[in-house]
């Protein structure tokens, strides 16, 4: 008898342990590690991901690391033990995950990284919307309004390589302009954990810094947009001060048909959460999925696919309805 549950339970550990060795090619199992579900966009990633996944046969196990580097540590590696084919990875911090990331490699696990490149480590493939491009229609669109006078840089959070990407953008546009001596950058600031609040606060000081004397805020998300036209509207200047944005959340979408911010991006993100999914199960099967280039990580260039975004004024809202982002109802506030 005891040799029947010796042999049983060696049988189950030699299961248990082939588990992501031999990974489930038919129906594979996604761990999906978030940074932050509390954030409007990252919701619909999830809800979108999931779908594409299941539809193509995939089990899609998720985790909110809701801004805590560890917390996101943590839930790697229970997603690892749990015995995932493939990891598809929002970093928190860029520069925290090499550790997790090589025990995941180890295990023959894939690893993406979805959106945000994570730096300095082993990843298979990074998915993303040309975040450049975000920058330069941020402050093109501003520099278009207003291509004079004294602007604000809002970066992102430090932790995430996307903040410098699109400061990068941003700069392709107003350097020149600096260079010209049309445009005087007045500061410049990183908003961590993309903070709405410490937008509010970063841009209450430097309105009072500049003696309010300021004509735009290149904002690189709609949070901190939020935050920063809160402390324009505290001194009557929402409107007037132009402010930049992107991932056209609803609550940017109206402030921008309001007229209080001036642009938006929007990404398409069933679009970006669909092709991750694919892209996802292509590596479990060994399939070669498709990329538009490679970006360097720090640790190796990186196959990468870059999807377009979309420049969102007043003029052009109807895309986000045309596309079923959002119904004209829920446009207009209703
Ligand atoms: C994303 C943005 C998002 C921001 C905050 C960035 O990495 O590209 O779409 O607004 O993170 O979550």
């Amino acid at each position: 008898m005891k040799k029947v549950f010796h042999a049983i339970a060696l049988a189950c550990a030699v299961l248990v342990t082939s588990g992501a060795a031999h990974a489930d090619a038919k129906n594979p199992k996604i761990g999906f590690s978030i940074d932050d579900l509390r954030v409007e966009r990252w919701t619909r990633d999830r809800d979108y991901f999931t779908a594409a996944a299941k539809e193509m046969g995939a089990e899609v196990f998720v985790q909110s690391a809701d801004a805590s580097e560890q917390r996101q540590i943590a839930q790697i590696e229970n997603l690892i033990s749990r015995g995932v084919d493939v990891l598809v990875i929002v970093p928190y911090n860029a520069t925290v995950l090499n550790n997790a990331i090589s025990e995941a490699k180890k295990a023959k696990i894939k690893v993406v990284s979805y959106d945000r490149l994570i730096l300095n480590a082993d990843v298979d493939a990074y998915i993303s919307f040309d975040n450049v491009a975000v920058g330069e229609m941020q402050a093109g669109a501003l520099a278009k309004l207003k291509p004079k006078g004294n602007y604000y840089l809002l970066g992102g959070a430090p932790t995430d390589n996307n903040a410098k990407m699109l400061r990068e953008g941003q700069l392709k546009v107003l350097q020149p302009l600096v260079d010209k001596g049309d445009i005087k950058i007045v500061g410049k600031q990183w908003v961590k954990d993309w903070s709405g609040s410490e937008a509010m606060s970063i841009v209450e000081n430097a309105l009072t810094a500049n003696g309010n004397k300021i004509d735009a805020v290149v904002a690189s998300n709609d949070g901190t947009a939020g935050g920063a036209i809160q402390a324009l509207a505290a001194q009557k200047l929402a409107g007037k001060v132009i402010v930049s944005g992107q991932d056209a959340d609803l609550a940017a979408v109206r402030r921008v048909i309001a007229g209080t911010q001036a642009m938006t991006v929007y990404k398409p993100l069933k679009q970006i959460a669909s092709s991750a999914a694919k892209l996802a199960i292509q590596l479990v099967r060994n399939e070669k999925p498709v990329y538009t280039t490679q970006l360097d990580n720090g640790f190796k260039k990186v196959d990468s696919l870059l999807l377009k975004p979309i420049l969102l004024t007043k003029t052009n809202m109807d895309v986000v309805v045309k596309d079923g982002f959002y119904t004209q109802a829920q446009l207009a506030g209703k």
